[in-house]
């Protein structure tokens, strides 16, 4: 890719209200663009990022068994009644149609899956289930920050599970627990699990929470329990069991995994034939991870006060290819020249690049775009290194410098 094509190209400046890391640089690389407050699109960059963490989370989910599907955000009015949560559902949009009828945009999808899934299945045959999707969800959020941790539209994975008994719950909800580390872990992050009151649905849920100062959780580590607790379990400075907890850390929800049980099938009815002949109701688990959050809690991981620092497996581009070309026009041909040699030969081999090939604009400019967009390889070539028949290689990560023949 062309950085002289690409669309946008990154701003001098940051914005001025930016309050977190993701705000500041996320806006400024020109990765996302806010429409208003929590509304974001995301750009060629910024999608080109969250394309590669929602197929990191697609690849994990397929390796539990799940099938993907997309469900609508607009949902019936008659849904959310039948769970008593058209009234409940505090943050819920509700819009009016112009041919009589309200309807839902949908903040979560146990009000569509839960009849969706009754509509097809019969016997303990049909079980388990694992059905997921990526999707954006809405809600009417209170507060909103600048950035793209806390939205009004974002993007979540949703994964629902349907068991003929309890145990097959648990067991499942533990490979989920294990996969949603390893999902964080691979997009550069050591999430913690933590647990958390569990709403409506059961005494406890799992949350997953990245500890850094921009969390807007608080959550406290139990030396005898050996587990983290959210703060809405503890009280006086005690966990569940009557620990004293040290201080709280500040964290981020980049998930929360919660066993429903029979909440959504005794609301609509999920019922299946079991071996006994005997009808029983389907047992069932929900399962999130916020996908535009999470780009946004990388941010606030991984970066310095020049710029983002993707980790490996979500940079945008593999490689940042610079070219510096000076005044002399015999020199920009030439520059030019193997820097586009260059480009072919490493596309042909998979990998991608971007290419800073603008020619009106100065060496310390493109190295500072460079650092903020935060692509782990940056190659400069120039006369210098041409000079050598070489490139120079940088690491954004270790900052590291090194030559290679070209
Ligand atoms: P929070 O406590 O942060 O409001 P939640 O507990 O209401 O989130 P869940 O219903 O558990 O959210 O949704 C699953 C995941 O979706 C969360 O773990 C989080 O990563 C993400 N998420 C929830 N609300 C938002 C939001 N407003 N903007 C961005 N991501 C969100
Ligand atoms: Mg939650």
């Amino acid at each position: 890719m062309l950085y002289s094509q690409l669309f946008p190209k990154a701003k001098k400046t940051a914005p001025k209200d930016a309050e977190s890391a993701n705000a500041k640089y996320l806006v400024q690389g020109g990765f996302v663009h806010q429409e208003m407050a929590g509304v974001y699109s995301w750009l060629p960059l910024g999608l080109r990022v969250l394309t590669k963490v929602e197929n990191i989370i697609r690849e994990e989910m397929n390796a539990l068994g799940a099938q993907e599907l997309l469900m609508p955000a607009l949902q019936p009015k008659e849904n959310w009644q039948t769970t008593k949560r058209w009234e409940g559902f505090e943050v819920l949009f509700k819009l009016k149609s112009k041919i009589g009828g309200e309807a839902a945009l949908g903040p979560t999808h146990e009000e569509i899956i839960t009849p969706l899934v009754g509509a097809y299945i019969n016997s303990y045959n049909d079980l388990p289930l694992a059905l997921y999707q990526i999707q954006n969800k809405y809600r009417d959020e209170l507060r909103v920050k600048a950035g793209v941790l806390r939205g009004r539209e974002f993007g979540m994975k949703d994964l629902y599970s349907f068991h003929k008994d309890e145990k097959d719950l648990e067991d499942y909800y533990e490979r989920v627990a294990k996969s949603y580390l390893k999902i964080f872990k691979r997009c550069g992050l050591d999430a913690v699990r933590v647990r958390a009151t569990g709403g409506a649905f059961s005494k406890f849920s799992d949350e997953f929470q990245v500890i850094t100062p921009s969390g807007e959780d608080t959550i406290y580590y139990c030396d005898k329990c050996k587990i983290h607790y959210n703060s809405e379990l503890v009280k006086d400075g005690k966990c569940t069991e009557g620990h004293k907890l040290e201080k709280g850390e500040k964290a981020v929800e980049v998930g929360n995994i919660f066993k429903l049980k029979t909440k959504f099938s005794d609301a609509f009815d999920l019922k299946f034939l079991d071996k006994d002949g005997k009808e029983k109701r389907v047992i069932m688990g929900c399962y999130g991870i916020g996908t535009t959050r999470l780009v946004g809690t990388i941010v606030e991981i991984n970066h310095d006060d020049k710029g983002i620092i993707w980790p490996e497996e979500v940079v945008p581009y593999n490689m940042h290819l610079l070219a510096l070309f000076g005044k002399d026009e015999k020199m920009v041909k030439k520059i030019s020249t193997a820097c586009l040699s260059f480009l072919r030969k490493q596309e042909s081999g998979g990998v991608e690049v971007l290419f800073d090939d603008r020619t009106d604009v100065s060496a310390g400019e493109k190295f500072a775009v460079a650092d903020l967009l935060g692509i782990s390889e940056r190659i400069v070539i120039s006369e210098k290194t041409l000079a050598n028949n070489s490139i120079e290689i940088k690491n954004r990560q270790t900052g590291k410098t090194k030559m290679e023949k070209l």
